[in-house]
């Protein structure tokens, strides 16, 4: 059986503790098992499907997951980008392709099914727009109701869109994400409600298998992961999940962690590249890309970890940069993902022309929803399509044949 216990402290707590931070000093929990005693075969995993629950042994779900069949998302060789960037072994992990169209999926079904191991029947979140439709889905799969908290005016259409359709009670705030999040933690303490943002242990639990994923696609372990960097939960949980494999002796190294916010909300970047001990939220966070539109990221500790333990960096980019990386992927790799997802290329783009990444790396990049979340930053930047009378010499004139 697993418990909880703080990074920090080291404190220990039961498994079926509603907790969400230590008692003690106040960090972050993370969820821990006994590996030695587990007996895992990773020749057993190889036979179940591709998917989070391929590596149910070290989950920590013991009753019926409420599942959509998250996960087994695709792995792409970027062809003619990699040969752009000098870079043959770049690739792409597609999160875009999960039942809601962004990782967050694979929190949520391990979160959600332990809201309902726990006895909780109700569960909430704030969120930029893709944790909101996750658990929307994933509350309306388990019969029980979700509330949203949303920054007004801040969150993607096709997100707002899930949020609704899905049955969420959704409520916008006059105020920004980190705001929305205090709220929602105050709102869950008094009310019983089962937080579910990525402070939960249990959801960073299923977002750990993106890194098992990318190891049993690639049959290697890849020299760097790549991830956008928002509240920061996705690029601990990749990190804790391949520590785990290290501990149970099925890998001997890790990827160098690397993570990439966008230039107007970069508190990571600046106490990676100042070597600060710890990061100093961002007060008015801005950039194009909503979902990584966090100035004080809840999981900053543990990135900061994953990040030096790795021998990784972090590095901003602006929003230019990002949509035009959006537009590479989408035109030139046929990947068509939200500009949060498309940090993590460019990125990499700009570590590989400051000699940071070297050719020869093997790199992986998580690009992390779809391209249909945020149909209006597209829309806005594109040409709109010709119209034309309904007629053959009217067509062909405007194709110039
Ligand atoms: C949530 C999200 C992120 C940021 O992930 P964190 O775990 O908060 O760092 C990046 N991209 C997309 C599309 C997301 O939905
Ligand atoms: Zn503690």
């Amino acid at each position: 059986m697993h418990h909880l216990a703080c990074i920090h402290c080291g404190a220990k707590y039961p498994p079926d503790e509603v907790i969400y931070s230590c008692r003690a000093c106040g960090h972050p929990l993370e969820v821990r098992y006994p590996l030695d005693r587990l007996g895992i075969e990773r020749a057993e995993w190889a036979k179940r499907p591709l998917s989070v629950w391929r590596y149910r042994e070290i989950l920590p779900v013991h009753i019926q997951p409420v599942t959509l069949r998250e996960g087994g998302t695709p792995l792409y060789h970027l062809d003619a980008l990699g040969k752009e960037m000098g870079l043959p072994h770049l690739y792409a992990k597609h999160e875009g392709m999960n039942p809601s169209g962004s990782f967050k999926d694979r929190g949520m079904t391990v979160g959600v099914s332990m809201a309902l191991q726990l006895g909780k029947r109700s569960v909430a979140c704030a969120s930029t727009g893709n944790t909101s439709a996750s658990l929307a889905m994933y509350a309306a799969k388990a019969g029980i109701p979700s509330v949203v908290l949303l920054p007004s005016g801040k969150v993607a259409l096709g997100k707002v869109a899930q949020a609704l359709i899905h049955g969420a009670r959704a409520i916008t705030i006059r105020g920004n994400f980190d705001r929305a999040l205090e709220l929602v933690q105050e709102l869950c303490d008094k009310h019983g409600l089962y937080l579910l943002n990525s402070m939960n242990p249990y959801r960073l639990e299923g977002q750990k298998t993106i890194g098992f994923e990318i190891l049993d696609q690639l049959g290697y372990v890849p020299d760097r992961i790549v991830l956008p960097v928002g509240n920061a939960g996705n690029i601990s949980a990749i990190h804790k999940g391949l520590r785990e494999l290290r501990e149970l002796g099925f890998i001997d190294r890790l990827p160098m962690m690397t993570g990439i916010q966008a230039e107007g909300s970069a508190p990571v970047v600046r106490a990676v590249q100042e070597n600060l001990p710890e990061v100093i939220p961002e007060a008015h966070p801005e950039t194009v890309a909503t979902a990584i539109r966090i100035g004080a990221p809840v999981n900053a500790e543990k990135a900061l970890r994953a990040i030096r333990e790795t021998g990784g960096t972090a590095i901003s980019v602006s929003d230019a940069e990002i949509l035009s990386m959006q537009r590479a992927l989408a035109s030139r790799e046929g990947i068509g993902v939200e500009p949060a997802s498309a940090a993590s290329v460019a990125g990499v783009k700009k570590l590989v022309a400051a000699g940071v990444i070297g050719r020869d790396e093997r790199v992986v990049c998580v690009v992390t929803g779809h391209l249909l979340k945020d149909p209006e930053t597209v829309v806005k930047q594109c040409e709109p399509p010709q119209e034309i009378e309904p007629d053959l010499p009217s067509l062909l004139s405007a194709l110039r044949l």
